[in-house]
Parts: C-alpha cells; sequence; structure tokens
C-alpha cells in the first residue's frame, strides 16, 4: 500500500525520525513545522493521512486539527495527533477536535505502522464510495452528503466475559449509548447476527474463549464485515503482541487497560461517527444511482441517462463506428385516456406501455421514458431497415392486445406512433438524431397515427397494416 503521509511536527529532529521509518516502508512523505504550514500542505497536496503534534508554537495542533475537519474538502483525511505518554487529556481534547487516532510519544514502530495502514485503506475505501458519489452527483440527482452526523445513541456491542469489565465498560457508555453484553463468543456471534451494530467492542483477555479468533469471525461475517471492532488490551508484550495481531486481522482501533472514561467514550464516538459516515454514502450512492438513472413510473431508464448514453454512442458511431438507430415512441390520444378515465388510469397505460415496450426490445437495446407519453429506444449496432422491423413489432405488440385498467374501463385499445432515424452524414450529434426521430414522428402522427415512419421517406416501408 502506498500513501502520502503528511507529517507535522515543530521539532526537526522528530520530523526527521517518522520521516526515515515511513519512508523505509515504502510511503511518500511530506512535512511541516508548524500549523499554518501545515495547512498550507493539507491545500496543495491533499496528503491520505496526517500525523500531527500537539504541542507547536502559535497554533497548536488540536486547532490545525479543528481546521482540517471544518474543511468539507479534508474532513476525510484521517489525522492522528502525536501526544505525549501519559497525556489523557490530549488524546481526548484531540478525539474531541476531530482526530481520528492518536500515538503516543515516542512513537512505537508497531503502532505507527497499524494505525497507518488502518487508517489508510479506511480512508481509501471513504474516496471511493466519494468518487461514486460524485459521478451520481453529476448525472444531477442526487443529494449531497450531510456530513454533520449525529452520533448519540450507538447500537454497541461489548463482549466481555468477566463481570467486573463489563460493569465498568456499561457504566461509562450506559446513557450516550444502547449496550448488549455478550458473555461468551457464542453469544456474541449469535447477537451480532441479529443486531445492527454500529460497533463492537471486544474484550482481547476473554478467559472461555480466543478473542483474536472471534474478531476474525466477525470480520468474515456479512452481518459484522463493516462494524468497527475495538478491542481492549492488557499493557503487556504478550497481550500488545496479540493486538497487533488483531489489526492486521481488520480490528479498526484498541484501547489500553486500565481504560480511561473519557477515552472510551470518544473512541466510540469516532467509531461511530466513521460508521454512519460510511453507511450514509453507501445508502446515498445507490439510492442516487437507482433514482438517477430510472424513470419511477416505469422502471426504464429516464431521459438524462439516455441522452448521456446516446452521447457516447453518436460520438463512437461518427469517428467510423458502427451505425445507431434512434426509435420515439409517442400514445396517440394519450389526452383522451387522462381526460376519460382518469390520471390513475393514465398512469397504469404508461405503465404497461412500459413493461410492453421492454419485453419487446433486445438486451442490447436502451428504452428509455423520454418524458410524458414519449419513449425512446436507442438502437446501438443497427442499420435503419433493422430498427424500422423492431419499431414495427413494437407498435403490433402495443395495438394488437388491449390494455388491462382498473375501474370501469376494463380494458383499453391503445396504439403508438414511432418516428425512426440512424446516424448518417448529416446527423452531427445526438441531438440531431434525435430531432431527426422526431421529424419521422411528427409524420407518423399526420399521416393517420399507430405507424412507423423514418426520417428520409415519409412512410417506413413496413407501416401499419402490414404487419411482419
Ligand atoms: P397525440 O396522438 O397527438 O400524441 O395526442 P396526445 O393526446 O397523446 O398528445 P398530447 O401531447 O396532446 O397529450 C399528452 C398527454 O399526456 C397530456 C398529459 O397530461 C399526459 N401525460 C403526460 N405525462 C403523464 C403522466 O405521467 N401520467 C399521465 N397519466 N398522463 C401524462
Ligand atoms: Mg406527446
Ligand atoms: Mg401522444
Amino acid at each position: 500500500m502506498t500513501a502520502r503521509v503528511l507529517v507535522v511536527d515543530d521539532v526537526v529532529a522528530n520530523v526527521r525520525l517518522l520521516e526515515a521509518k515511513l519512508a523505509r516502508e515504502y510511503f511518500d512523505v511530506l512535512t511541516a513545522m508548524d500549523g499554518p504550514e501545515a495547512l498550507a500542505a493539507v491545500e496543495r497536496e491533499v496528503p491520505d493521512i496526517i500525523l500531527l503534534d500537539v504541542m507547536m508554537p502559535g497554533m497548536d495542533g488540536f486547532e490545525v486539527c479543528r481546521r482540517i475537519k471544518a474543511d468539507p474538502r479534508f474532513m476525510h483525511i484521517p489525522v492522528v495527533m502525536v501526544t505525549a505518554l501519559s497525556d489523557s487529556a490530549d488524546r481526548v481534547q484531540g478525539l474531541e477536535a476531530g482526530a481520528d487516532d492518536f500515538l503516543t510519544k515516542p512513537v512505537n514502530d508497531i503502532a505507527l505502522f497499524a494505525r497507518v495502514r488502518s487508517l489508510v485503506r479506511l480512508k481509501m475505501m471513504m474516496d471511493e464510495l466519494r468518487l461514486r458519489q460524485q459521478t451520481a452527483n453529476s448525472l444531477g440527482l442526487s443529494e449531497s452528503v450531510e456530513p454533520d452526523i449525529d452520533i448519540s445513541s450507538g447500537h454497541v456491542l461489548l463482549v466481555e466475559d468477566r463481570d467486573v469489565y463489563a460493569k465498568s465498560v456499561s457504566d461509562t457508555l450506559d446513557g450516550e449509548h444502547n449496550l448488549t453484553i455478550a458473555k461468551s463468543d457464542e453469544e456474541a456471534v449469535a447477537v451480532a447476527r441479529g443486531g445492527q451494530f454500529e460497533l463492537i467492542i471486544v474484550s482481547l483477555a476473554l478467559q472461555g474463549a480466543d478473542a483474536l479468533r472471534l474478531c476474525s469471525q466477525l470480520r468474515s461475517m456479512d452481518e459484522t464485515r463493516q462494524v468497527p471492532l475495538l478491542v481492549l488490551v492488557d499493557d503487556t508484550p504478550d497481550e500488545m503482541a496479540r493486538m497487533v495481531k488483531g489489526l492486521d486481522l481488520g480490528v479498526n482501533d484498541y484501547l489500553i487497560r486500565p481504560i480511561d472514561r473519557n477515552e472510551l467514550l470518544a473512541r466510540a464516538r469516532s467509531q461511530i461517527r466513521r460508521k454512519r459516515y460510511e453507511d450514509q454514502l453507501r445508502s446515498n450512492y445507490e439510492l442516487s444511482m437507482t433514482m438517477a438513472v430510472t424513470d419511477t413510473v416505469t422502471g426504464l431508464y429516464n431521459r438524462r441517462y439516455m441522452e448521456l448514453h446516446l452521447q457516447r454512442l453518436v460520438e463512437r458511431s461518427s469517428q467510423g463506428g458502427h451505425p445507431v438507430c434512434l426509435q420515439i415512441l409517442d400514445i396517440d390520444h394519450f389526452k383522451t385516456v387522462n381526460d376519460t378515465h382518469g390520471h390513475a388510469v393514465g398512469d397504469e397505460v404508461l405503465r404497461e406501455f412500459g413493461e410492453r415496450i421492454a419485453r419487446g426490445t433486445r438486451g442490447i437495446d436502451m428504452a428509455s421514458r423520454y418524458g410524458g407519453e414519449e419513449f425512446v429506444i436507442v438502437m446501438p449496432d443497427t442499420v435503419l431497415d433493422d430498427a424500422v422491423a423492431a419499431a414495427e413489432r413494437l407498435r403490433e405488440a402495443v395495438a394488437s392486445t388491449p390494455f388491462k385498467v382498473s375501474g370501469d374501463a376494463g380494458t383499453l385499445t391503445v396504439t403508438v406512433s414511432i418516428g425512426v432515424a440512424e446516424t448518417s452524414a448529416g446527423i452531427a450529434d445526438h441531438d440531431a438524431l434525435i430531432r431527426a426521430a422526431d421529424e419521422a414522428l411528427y409524420m407518423a402522427k399526420n399521416n393517420g397515427r399507430n405507424r412507423v415512419v423514418t426520417a428520409s421517406s415519409g412512410d417506413a416501408p413496413l407501416a401499419a397494416g402490414q404487419g411482419m
């Protein structure tokens, strides 16, 4: 994994030390010696992660962190505060300033690489989600992400089989979050399967089970794959080594016993925030992608998406590619359906119409609702004669079988007029192709409706009544 790390410290020796350690592991290292310089570097270089000294003259690390986290362009960059060993107040203040994690000085290699790697991995996933979000945004139909996420009442699972320890955690978290306690690994897995947890805290010193095995199981289960894992670890070399293994297995964070109440609260908050942010990105993305490309009434592609797609196809075609054909379909006298039977029945007809043309369209063709009672079918790699034949089949599929609708009407006979056009020398872009098909449609309407007409030749070779 390669990533750009910004190291900020006012002491040259500290900067050089971290720089050397990180460079040895093939990270790209940028450096800054004070707050303003750090902010400028963030602006200029947009690093993947920032290691930020707390104590700096002028603007301290907390302030730098607050400013980064207040800027929508940079708030997603993980910030690790680098602080003096025993300073628990610093840690809490840092996390409250929005820092994602902290390292204690002197910086231990294992903790450094474990934290940097896990945060960079997380950021890369967030970047991917943000990018997809932007793609959806560029289609113009999605809401932007609201970065200010409420972080109260998290659903937290604690796995701890010693009552005293469980109680101290629950005393701390109760009131702010909804805590569930599991007293064995089996219970943890069962409860986690059923619950929508936003954070799972695992005591590494479980008496009755191997806590690391449990962590790896939680990482692989579908229901908990995305749930942050925080382990509680005793400050002994053996336990610390197991914790490092845990980080490799996908544990997101750890706390060292004896647990500082504020630190536990702050860490829980920061994990829950991250989880909610990710969830929101994911659901916004899915929702906006669906909204961005489909018409809600018919489930067909919408106009915006069709035009984007058509534009690319026509461009490719004009650069020596295959011809593209386009059909515009307009339901005949649709206004009368609305006027006679009401708008709801009109919608039923549109839905059924959409289904019939979807059924009658090849996989490679794109059926879309162009607006109102007009539909467009884009046919890549198709010559005019084949497009006309396809249009004629659709016309027939609509006219031949009356539409079932609710209410008194029972069934309605519906017909459609279709204009067809093909890319050719005279057609410079997708707008021109649509215009040509639209002119043909206009002729179809004038010539009596329920027929297929091509852009060039008036009535198409296979006009109404001739069948296939
Ligand atoms: P023509 O044969 O010339 O196409 O006549 P028409 O009545 O189909 O065409 P016109 O453009 O005059 O009317 C289209 C009607 O389609 C008017 C509008 O109220 C109706 N319409 C547009 N969108 C919807 C919709 O989403 N639902 C319903 N029920 N009606 C719609
Ligand atoms: Mg119309
Ligand atoms: Mg119409």
